[in-house]
């Protein structure tokens, strides 16, 4: 997994890795004023119109919530597809997965490769 750098809110330094928490996130924490960031991994269990759940580790089977403004640009949420997110902590509804970036997309959803014979007249992707 790439390396990933994460930088305090207000003092803009890098943070510093501080473990795996029981949720399975990977804790970073601000040298000077100790405040934390919880990173997550997973892959999407569940996708609906707009919102879905992505898995936190194994134990956990309904995983955690996202909604489809968190996601990359364009990106369209596959079952199976591993990701990586910024625990956010949200009132009323406990923690749900923010910034999330797609680390692996899976094989049967991978984009057809260009062909190279030009096409005159193409449907429209959408
Ligand atoms: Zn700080």
């Amino acid at each position: 997994m790439r390396h990933q750098k994460y930088y305090c809110d207000v003092h803009k330094v890098e943070m510093v890795p501080a473990g795996i928490t029981s949720r399975k996130t990977q804790r970073y924490i601000c040298s000077i004023c100790t405040q934390f960031k919880e990173i997550g991994w997973g892959t999407i269990l569940r996708s609906f119109n707009g919102y879905g759940f992505i898995s936190q580790g194994n134990s956990d089977e309904r995983g955690i919530f996202f909604h489809f403004s968190q996601l990359p640009p364009g990106y369209k949420p596959r079952l199976g597809d591993q990701v990586r997110y910024l625990i956010g902590f949200v009132q009323g509804k406990g923690p749900v997965a923010t910034r999330i970036e797609v680390i692996k997309q899976t094989l049967h959803q991978q984009p057809q490769p260009r062909k190279k014979v030009q096409v005159v007249y193409q449907k429209p992707l959408y």
